[in-house]
């Protein structure tokens, strides 16, 4: 129950502390690479391994459907 947390370690602030609720590591919230959710998971990896994605992916998934509707173009120009 010593201070784990010694001199030096500027930054480091036990309000700042989370655990992560996919691996349980305790981690500082503001270093997490997670980009939504850095209250919740340590890193981007757990994000995606909990939710199957990352938000931040959501956020810039292009509709699929897209591509194919503009390759549809007909090779034959017959004139
Ligand atoms: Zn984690």
């Amino acid at each position: 129950m010593s201070g784990a947390i010694g001199p030096g370690s500027e930054g480091m602030n036990l309000e700042h502390i989370k655990t992560c609720v996919r691996c349980g590591l305790r981690y500082d919230w503001r270093r997490s690479s997670s980009a939504s959710l850095k209250m919740t998971y340590c890193s981007h990896l757990c994000e995606a391994g909990d939710l199957g994605f990352t938000l931040e992916a959501l956020l810039h998934a292009q509709p699929p459907a897209a591509e194919e509707v503009e390759a549809s173009e007909p090779e034959t120009a017959a004139i």
